[in-house]
């Protein structure tokens, strides 16, 4: 999970009128988290059934079904598994209004509470953000990453290296597939 920007609601009319689906709206929220899950941070294909997602569940906050502070954009799994649960003293970390760092952070291909945070605890849990499948990819990734750094290293002039590490650093902004993971290793790297 990573921080994300609200983009203002492109069509109000729509959202008002009570479809929180329209495609501008929609299209807004997948811009606003880079075509990823706001969650898991998976890309979405077209394959995949993109869900706007309600943040505080819509059958319990059903003042907040057509807010747009309210929106947001999930893959299938993250959205199924969170469901409908909501807890009032642990709400779910919301990475369009807080850093999700604050909370949770990279530790290899896992997702880890800081510590002492039970919002995080508890936001990992029952979304499900460390399942087989998203450790099975998250840990692709980083053997790609990892071969890619041996390979800047394996590099004697000073300035290729260099250009191949700026290159590299790419690999953990914001658009790219589990970039909080990929951000962790490069930054470790670097220390
Ligand atoms: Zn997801």
């Amino acid at each position: 999970m990573i921080k994300l920007d609200r983009q203002n609601c492109p069509n109000q009319s729509a959202l008002k009128g009570g479809n929180y689906k329209h495609p501008d709206n929609k299209n807004a929220l997948k811009k606003s988290s880079y075509d990823k899950c706001m969650y898991c941070e998976s890309k979405i294909s077209h394959i995949d059934f993109a869900h706007v997602e309600h943040i505080k569940p819509k059958d319990k906050f059903t003042d907040l079904e057509f807010n747009w502070d309210n929106l947001g954009y999930a893959c299938n799994k993250c959205n199924n598994k969170k469901s409908n649960k909501y807890f009032d003293d642990t709400p779910f970390v919301n990475p369009y209004e807080e850093p999700p760092e604050d909370n949770l952070y990279a530790f290899g291909a896992i997702l880890r509470p800081k510590k002492g945070s039970e919002r995080g605890e508890i936001t990992i849990q029952e979304i499900g953000l460390n399942r087989p499948d998203l450790l099975e990819k998250r840990a692709e990734r980083l053997n790609e990453l990892e071969s890619a750094i041996k390979a800047c290293y394996r590099t004697k002039n000073l300035q290729l290296r260099n250009a191949a590490l700026t290159t590299l650093e790419a690999e953990a902004e914001k658009d790219r597939e589990y970039s909080i993971f990929a951000k962790a290793m490069i930054e470790s790297n670097n220390a």
